[in-house]
């Protein structure tokens, strides 16, 4: 039992919260945790499941007397929940996110929080395609990446205490710079979650194959694509809007390697297709010797909560 912060209050309460709560109660992370969501129904859940040791119906009664204030709602929504809990927060209190962007985040909470409380932007580099106050777990974070994007001038100790908070719920920390956050997360979550999405439309759209095949078949790789094609729609929206930039810079350099891939296999290049898998086969084992995936035929998804 290691606490880092008495009171913590989770805003938005879907598969982050909701697995952050698991990870505290486990770890004895924090002394009391309480929660807000905007729906009733997604209140009335917590409460039933005993997510939170307090559900409140405001913002601000959750935020109340908080040590440690996690935004855990759509990026698009996060500057207008930082506004309005900005009057309630307590002096010396430490405000994170959990958002998959971090230039927006910065620049639409940033400019709410009062001098006298901390803001230190944060990223898990977790997640399922399930969302809402039912689909969290205890070991989401367990041995992932969790970014840590503190602004600059940001108080040092307390940095490192919301470094201390996330590994003891299980994840690794690494600090990154806003700018370098935005491009990595492009390359390695966003452009992957697009191509997944159009691949989905695709076999959606074609007439000749019919949607019984495409079901039937999956497991051929088209599987792979539809679980994170099934990722929730407004969550990936916002990444989108707001990750504007770097997502369009990798789609450009995608595009580039597709098309060159393409006149591979019209011209019959298979020198070039066989050096070009070649590379990726090996990134993909460099992941797996890291850890962060298993080798299991399915992906291990039989031992996850996935
Ligand atoms: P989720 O399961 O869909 O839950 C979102 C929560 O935010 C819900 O409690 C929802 O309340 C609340 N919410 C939605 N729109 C809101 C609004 N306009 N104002 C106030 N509250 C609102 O989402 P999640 O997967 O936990 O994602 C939360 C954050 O974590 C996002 O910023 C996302 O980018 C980031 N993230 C997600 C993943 C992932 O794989 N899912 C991984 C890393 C980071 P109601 O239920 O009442 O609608």
């Amino acid at each position: 039992m290691s606490q880092v912060y008495g009171k913590v209050a989770l805003i938005g309460l879907g598969l982050i919260a909701s697995s952050m709560f698991w990870a505290m109660k486990r770890g004895g992370v924090a002394g009391e945790v309480s929660g807000y969501a905007r729906s009733e129904a997604t209140r009335d859940t917590a409460r039933r499941i005993g997510l939170c040791d307090t559900v409140c119906d405001s913002a601000e009664a959750a935020v109340t007397g908080a040590d440690l204030v996690v935004l855990a709602v759509p990026v698009g929504a996060m500057g207008t929940v930082a506004a309005a809990i900005a009057p309630y927060l307590k002096p010396g209190a430490t405000v994170i996110d959990v958002g998959s962007v971090k230039g927006a985040v910065v620049a639409e909470v940033g400019p709410h929080i009062p001098e006298t409380v901390h803001f230190v932007p944060t990223h898990p580099m977790a997640g399922t395609e399930h969302s809402g106050p039912e689909s969290g777990f205890a070991t989401l974070f367990d041995n992932r990446w969790t970014l840590i994007v503190p602004p600059e001038g940001a108080d040092p100790a307390a940095v490192e205490r919301v470094e201390a908070y996330w590994q003891a719920l299980g994840a690794n920390c690494e600090r990154m710079e806003v700018e370098h956050h935005d491009l990595v997360c492009a390359v390695v979550s966003h452009i992957p979650h697009l191509i997944a999405y159009t691949m989905v439309g695709v076999a959606d759209d074609l007439s000749r194959v019919s949607d019984q095949e495409v079901i039937k078949f999956s497991a051929a790789g088209f599987r792979d694509f539809t679980r994170i094609a099934a990722s929730d729609p407004t969550m990936w929206r916002d990444v989108f809007l707001t990750n504007k930039a770097a997502t369009l810079e990798m789609l450009g350099r995608f595009t580039e390697e597709l098309f060159a891939l393409q006149r591979a296999i019209r011209t019959g290049d298979g020198e070039e297709l066989f050096d070009y898998f070649t590379r990726t086969r090996a990134i993909r084992r460099g992941i797996i010797q890291a850890g962060q995936d298993t080798d299991a035929p399915d992906f291990g998804r039989g031992k996850r909560h996935e």
